[in-house]
C-alpha cells in the first residue's frame, strides 16, 4: 500500500514533468521557427526590392549615357537642347519612375528640364551631384543624396553623369530625378506592420528612401547603426536583430548590398510584432498545459487521498484484528481454564485426552491417566466451611500440578474435588512414580483435616494405562482409571491403585 502511494506520486511527477518539458520545448522551437520564417521573408523582400531599385538606377544610367553621347557629339547649343528635350519627353512615359531629366551647363545653369518650365535663373552649382561631377573627371553615374526638387519641392534622388566638351573639359551635367514618392508607393504596398520599416541607402549609410517616410530621416547618415558598422563589414547579405537607438524598438533586420551598385536595401520588422502570432500560440499552449497539470494534480490528489485513507483504514483494521485475535486467545484460554483452581477444565481435559490417545496410537507409545479424588472432602467442607474447602482445593491443585514435569503432561479439574492427569508417553510404572510423589508431597504439606481419620488432607489415586488399539476407545481409559480410584478408596484411601 505504501509502495502504491509512492508509485502514484512518482507517476504523477513523471507525467507532470514530461508534459511541462514537452510543451516548453514546443514553445521554444516554434519561436525559433517563427523568427527564422521572418528572416527568410525579410531576405526575399530585400532581394525583390534590391532588384527593383537596381533596375531603375540602371535604366536611368542608360538614358543618361545616351544623352551624354549626343551632347558630346552634337554640342549643347539651344537647337540641340531643344531636340534632346523632345527626345526625353517621348521616352519619359516609358519610365514612369522618372520625375524628370535636366541638363546643366558648366556653371550649373539649367539648359533643359523635361517636365516643367525652368525656374528663371535657376542654378544648381551648389548641388552635391554638380560639385561631384565638376571636380571628378570620372564618367560613371553618380547617385546623389535625396534633395528637395527646386521645381516642385518634392523629395527626389538624383542620378547624374558628367559630359565634356570637345577638348575633354567639364561641360555640364545631365541628371535624372527619381521621386522618393515612387519608391514609397511601392514600399507602402509591402506589409511590415506598425513597427516595421523598409530602407534604401547608400553603402556609406546615407539614407535615400525610408518607408514609413519621416521628414527628419531624409539625408541622414546611418553609418553608426549596427547594420553598417558591424554586419555589412564582412558580408553583403544577412539578417540581424537589435534594438534601435532611435526609438528603442527591437527589430529583426534583413539587409542586402547590391552586387554592382553602391546600394543597400534593408527590411525591418518589429520583433514583438513578428512574434505576436507565436506569443498567442505559446500562451494558449501554456494555458492548456496549466489546465492539464491542474487536472492531473486534482486527480492525483484524489488518488493519494484515497490511498492514504485506505492505508489508515488498513492500519485500523490491522489493530482491530490484533485486538480480536488477542481477545480470542484470551477467550480460548478462559474457555480451557477452570476458574477456581486455575487448572485446565473438563473440556480441555477431554480434548487433550482424545488428542493424546490418537497421537499415542499413531506413535505406538503408552498413555497413562490418573484420576485423583480428595478423601473425605465433604467432611472438610462441613468442618471448615465451603470457602475453606475452595482454598484447600486450590492448594491441592497447585501441589498436583507441581508434580508433573513434561510440557505435554496435563493436570485438569475433572469435576468437584476430582482431578484427572494425562501423561503421554508414560507407562504404569512412570505414572506410579508420579502418584507416589504426589502422596509424599501431600504428606509433607500436612494440611490439617481434623475430621479425617488421617488428620490431614489426603488423596486417593487411580491409575490406568493403555497402548495401541486399546486407545481406540479413549473414554474407557477414564472408566478404568475411575475403577482403580474406586479400588483405592475401597482399600482405605490415601493410596494409589493401578488398574
Ligand atoms: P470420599 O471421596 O473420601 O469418598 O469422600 P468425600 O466426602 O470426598 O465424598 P464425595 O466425593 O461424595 O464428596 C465430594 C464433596 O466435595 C461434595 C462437595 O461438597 C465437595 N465439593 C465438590 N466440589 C467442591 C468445590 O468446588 N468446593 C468445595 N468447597 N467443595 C466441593
Ligand atoms: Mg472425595
Ligand atoms: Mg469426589
Amino acid at each position: 500500500m505504501k509502495r502504491d502511494f509512492h508509485l502514484v506520486v512518482l507517476l504523477l511527477v513523471i507525467f507532470g514533468c514530461s508534459l511541462a518539458s514537452l510543451t516548453l520545448w514546443k514553445v521554444v522551437t516554434s519561436r525559433d521557427r517563427a523568427l527564422e520564417e521572418v528572416n527568410i521573408h525579410g531576405l526575399n523582400l530585400t532581394q525583390a526590392l534590391s532588384t527593383y531599385s537596381e533596375g531603375i538606377v540602371r535604366q536611368s544610367s542608360l538614358l543618361l549615357l545616351g544623352l551624354v553621347e549626343r551632347l558630346e557629339t552634337e554640342g549643347s547649343a539651344p537647337a540641340q537642347i531643344e531636340r534632346l528635350g523632345m527626345l526625353v519627353r517621348r521616352q519619359q512615359p516609358l519610365m514612369p519612375q522618372l520625375s524628370g531629366v535636366s541638363i546643366f551647363d558648366k556653371q550649373g545653369r539649367w539648359l533643359m528640364s523635361s517636365n516643367r518650365p525652368m525656374p528663371a535663373g535657376a542654378n544648381s552649382s551648389d548641388r552635391a551631384y554638380f560639385i561631384h561631377h565638376r571636380d571628378d573627371p570620372s564618367r560613371e553615374p553618380f547617385i546623389g543624396p535625396p534633395i528637395r526638387s527646386r521645381s516642385n519641392q518634392e523629395w527626389v534622388i538624383t542620378i547624374s553623369r558628367r559630359f565634356n566638351d570637345a577638348r575633354g573639359e567639364f561641360a555640364g551635367v545631365v541628371a535624372v530625378t527619381l521621386g522618393v514618392e515612387n519608391f514609397l508607393r511601392l514600399f507602402g504596398q509591402i506589409e511590415v506592420g506598425q513597427e516595421g520599416a523598409i530602407g534604401l541607402s547608400y553603402t556609406d549609410g546615407s539614407l535615400l528612401v525610408r518607408y514609413p517616410f519621416r521628414e527628419q530621416d531624409m539625408g541622414r547618415n546611418f553609418s553608426q547603426s549596427p547594420i553598417y558598422a558591424k554586419y555589412l563589414v564582412d558580408k553583403s547579405v544577412g539578417t540581424a536583430s537589435f534594438t534601435s537607438s532611435l526609438d528603442g524598438v527591437e527589430r529583426l533586420y534583413a539587409f542586402r548590398k547590391s552586387d554592382r551598385l553602391p546600394l543597400v536595401t534593408t527590411v525591418a520588422l518589429g520583433k514583438r510584432e513578428a512574434l505576436s502570432a507565436w506569443q498567442l500560440e505559446a500562451i494558449s499552449s501554456i494555458v492548456v498545459l496549466l489546465g492539464l497539470l491542474g487536472l492531473t494534480g486534482i486527480i492525483g490528489w484524489m488518488l493519494i487521498r484515497d490511498i492514504r485513507r485506505r492505508i489508515e483504514v488498513e492500519g485500523d483494521l490491522r489493530v482491530a484484528q490484533q485486538q480480536l485475535l488477542s481477545s480470542n486467545q484470551q477467550l480460548e484460554r478462559l474457555a480451557m481454564k477452570d476458574a477456581l483452581t486455575g487448572l485446565a477444565n473438563r473440556r480441555c481435559f477431554d480434548e487433550t485426552l482424545a488428542l493424546e490417545a490418537r497421537q499415542a496410537q499413531r506413535d505406538g507409545t503408552p498413555l497413562a491417566l490418573m484420576m485423583i479424588d480428595i478423601d473425605h472432602f465433604k467432611l472438610f467442607n462441613d468442618t471448615y466451611g465451603h470457602l475453606a474447602g475452595d482454598a484447600c482445593l486450590r492448594d491441592v491443585s497447585q501441589l498436583l500440578e507441581g508434580c508433573v514435569r513434561r510440557p505435554s503432561d496435563l493436570v485438569a479439574r475433572y469435576g468437584g474435588e476430582e482431578m484427572g492427569v494425562v501423561l503421554p508417553d508414560t507407562d504404569s510404572e512412570g505414572a506410579v512414580v508420579i502418584a507416589q510423589r504426589m502422596l509424599e508431597l501431600l504428606a509433607q504439606r500436612n494440611s490439617v483435616h481434623r475430621s479425617s481419620p488421617f488428620g490431614r488432607i489426603t488423596v486417593s489415586v487411580g491409575i490406568a494405562c493403555a497402548t495401541g488399539p486399546e486407545l481406540e476407545q479413549w473414554q474407557s481409559l477414564i472408566e478404568t482409571a475411575d475403577q482403580a480410584l474406586y479400588n483405592a478408596k475401597a482399600a482405605g484411601r490415601n493410596r494409589l491403585a493401578v488398574a
